[in-house]
């Protein structure tokens, strides 16, 4: 290890920042972040530094750097375009045993800037020791997308109960057992929504109970419509954490890939006409599971309130008490739109869009035909491919006209994704000769029309 990693303490702490410009503005910003109080010298300071340090209670001085400076300094920075300067500033540091940073010089080093992400109090500190400060970056980078924005709320909260938490856990494999827990449960879930008196109250009913009851949970998390880049960072995040995995046929492989290596996965698949697992058994199996204290996602295609019986599911949790949360997904509609060139709406063309399902109830009437039928107005079918036909029919006899352009687009966002254009007339046939895989996806408006000048980055 070429650098000790430790986290300074600057508060109200005197640091030298030596020059005045993009550089020294930057490094000075982050020891005022940390609420040091900055003192700069150089010829010239740039107008944004000297803002800067009015605002934090800093202070300047124009002119050229002399030792004298350092006096009652804990810490200095040279961020000059002098190269003798920055080396004086070096030797003086380390004459007097003072840590000193001089910017794209690691020579002249006695500590290096990391790169950050900052939860705070949660502070995650990333260093390449000056090899490479861009890979520093792009790990950091990645390192910002996995971690929840409240981690630094989770952080303060628990801090908050940290002399309860000794005084009533003494144990240490306790207190630990029982963070681990919180930390990745119903507490720190409340936080993440934003709901921070409910986990307060929440950790302190923890706490009173002497064998606390592990509380399951269901996730209800949309998948989105099948490329995993689609998910959103509270999906993953859950998916991750959940003990159970309850998906179905419409969540694509390489999502499932990126769940909790050791859940356990339970398929509860529908393939159309022979229901594998009814949904009233789907919606027993979660509360059974949860009951058992387990933290259960329920992953669904696309977006669970978006003919994704997500209602139902929720229904039955709400009415034995257990705990859930709905994460949203990007539903097939977009995803498709979006990966086929397609705007659902336009200016132009659409003022409306209208997502219909073609999956009817047993029994259910036909679709209310006459409500479709708009000039402006874009269709969503989710359907597969056998009512195709019937329904372009009914559209033209109610009236929409048959050179309207249509689109489907089948296994949508995933490498297999294949898109056939026609009309309502044509688009039947066309598609009967054209091997397509189901889950399909009908979009019937004049914005279709728009894939030819749109689609140019999709080859297909
Ligand atoms: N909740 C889901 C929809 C479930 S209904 C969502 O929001 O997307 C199932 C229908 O969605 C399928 O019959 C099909 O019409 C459509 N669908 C889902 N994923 C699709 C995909 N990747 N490509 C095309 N259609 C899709």
């Amino acid at each position: 290890m070429d650098y000790l990693p430790i986290f300074l303490n600057l508060h109200d702490q005197r640091c030298l920042v030596v020059g005045g410009g993009d550089v020294a503005t930057r490094k000075a910003a982050m020891l005022m972040r940390a609420g040091a109080y900055v003192h700069v010298v150089a010829p010239d300071i740039d107008a944004s530094l000297l803002e800067r340090l009015a605002s934090a209670n800093g202070s300047f001085r124009i002119g050229t750097y002399s030792a004298d400076d350092l006096d009652g300094a804990v810490l200095a920075v040279a961020a000059t375009d002098d190269e003798a300067v920055n080396r004086q500033v070096s030797a003086d540091c380390r004459a007097r045993h003072l840590p000193v940073n001089v910017v794209d010089s690691p020579a002249l080093c006695s500590f290096v800037f990391p790169s950050i992400v900052d939860r705070s109090p949660l502070i995650v500190a990333v260093s390449s020791a000056g090899k490479s400060p861009v890979l520093a970056r792009l790990l950091r980078a990645r390192l910002e997308t996995t971690i929840p924005a409240a981690y630094g709320r989770l952080a303060a909260i628990c801090g908050e109960f940290r002399g309860l938490a000794k005084k009533t856990l003494p144990d240490t494999n306790a207190r630990r057992a029982f963070w681990e827990r919180e930390l990745q449960g119903a507490f720190a879930e409340l936080v993440y929504a934003g709901r921070e008196d409910e986990a307060r109250t929440h950790l302190e009913k923890s706490f009173a109970a002497t064998h606390p009851a592990r509380v399951g949970e269901v996730y209800l998390v949309g998948a989105g419509p099948g490329d995993p880049d689609l998910l959103t960072f509270r999906a993953l995040r859950l998916m991750q954490q959940a003990d159970v995995v309850v998906h179905d046929r419409l969540v694509s492989q390489p999502i499932l890939d990126l769940c909790r290596r050791d859940a356990d996965f339970i398929y509860v698949g529908k393939a159309r006409s022979h229901h594998t697992v009814p949904q009233e058994d789907i919606n027993q199996l979660l509360v059974r599971l949860a009951g058992e204290g387990k933290r259960v996602c329920r992953l669904k295609g696309g977006d669970p309130f978006i003919f994704g019986r997500g209602g139902e599911e929720i229904e039955e949790l709400a009415a034995a008490g257990i705990p859930f949360q709905v994460v949203p997904g990007i539903t097939a509609a977009s995803g498709c739109a979006a990966y086929a060139g397609i705007p659902l709406t336009h200016r132009d063309y659409a003022q409306s869009v209208r997502f219909v399902t073609g999956h009817l109830k047993e029994g259910s009437p036909e679709l209310p035909w006459q409500e479709l039928i708009h000039e402006h107005q874009t269709l969503v079918l989710y359907m597969g491919l056998t009512g195709l036909e019937h329904i372009s029919r009914q559209l033209i006899a109610h009236g929409m006209a048959a050179d309207m352009p249509v689109a489907l687009v089948s296994q949508g966002t995933t490498p297999q994704q294949k898109v056939v254009v026609g009309t309502l007339a044509d688009i039947a046939g066309k598609v009967a000769g054209s091997g397509i895989h189901a889950p399909t996806l009908t979009i019937v408006g004049r914005v279709v029309e728009l894939r030819d000048k749109l689609n140019w980055f999709m080859p297909d």
